[in-house]
């Protein structure tokens, strides 16, 4: 399976944003290498160049795609779903993003970035409505449980994460047991409750050139 293994934190630098690829270290000022050299990666990167309406476009596709780890061809498969979809073009493909499995993980605090979320599901180490479960591209819907399998919750890689993740918030539309290691989609994700900033018109604007 091909990904994306440019280095994160050159992601960030790259984007011009704070994409948050890396765990705990994306939460301290001093670690995020954003915080302290805010450039674009390379020799001129500290060249400021303006950007055409294109440019602009195709950064916010990439900085999304980064986000979410997701590559190219999925993606705009994400697009042309949310297109046929009701309501808002943008709002559509951004809800389905934050809807994967991988993401659900991360944003209930059960893994400390997206990157592990999506190893730690790779590794079968989630239950979903009881079922094994091991795509982090899977979509989840209102009503489902997110559960660590019992093997999984005494060993000593939760007790890390949810020693990171403790003063995290959960998203909303999800809501958390600690005691158990389990989450539940309670509403549908909210564009206004994501935890990055994404300009998702200019992805909508780019795609329907
Ligand atoms: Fe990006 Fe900072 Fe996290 Fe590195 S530490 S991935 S620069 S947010």
């Amino acid at each position: 399976m091909s990904r994306n293994i440019e280095a994160s934190c050159r992601q960030c630098r790259r984007e011009g944003a704070k994409l948050y690829l890396k765990g705990e270290r994306c939460y301290s000022t001093n670690k995020c290498a954003f915080e302290r050299r805010p450039t674009p990666p390379g020799q001129h990167g500290k060249r400021r160049t303006k950007l055409s309406e294109y440019g602009l476009q195709l950064r916010e596709k990439q900085k999304a795609k980064r986000i979410y780890g997701v590559l190219e061809k999925q993606f705009r498969g994400y697009f042309e779903i949310a297109e046929k979809q009701q309501g808002i073009t943008g709002h559509n493909l951004l809800i389905r993003l934050e809807s994967r499995l991988d993401n659900v993980v991360y944003r209930l605090g059960l893994a400390s970035s997206r990157k592990e979320a999506r190893q730690l599901v790779d590794h079968e180490h989630f239950l979903i409505n009881g079922k094994k479960i091991n795509i982090p591209s899977y979509i989840l819907k209102e009503g489902d449980v997110i559960e660590v399998r019992p093997k999984s919750k005494k060993s000593q890689k939760f007790k890390d994460i949810l020693e990171v993740t403790e003063n995290r918030t959960v998203a909303p539309w999800l809501s958390k047991d600690v005691e158990t290691l389990s989450g539940k989609v309670i509403g549908r994700p909210a564009v206004e409750d994501l935890d990055v900033e994404i300009a998702e018109h200019l992805i909508v604007e780019l795609y329907s050139k």
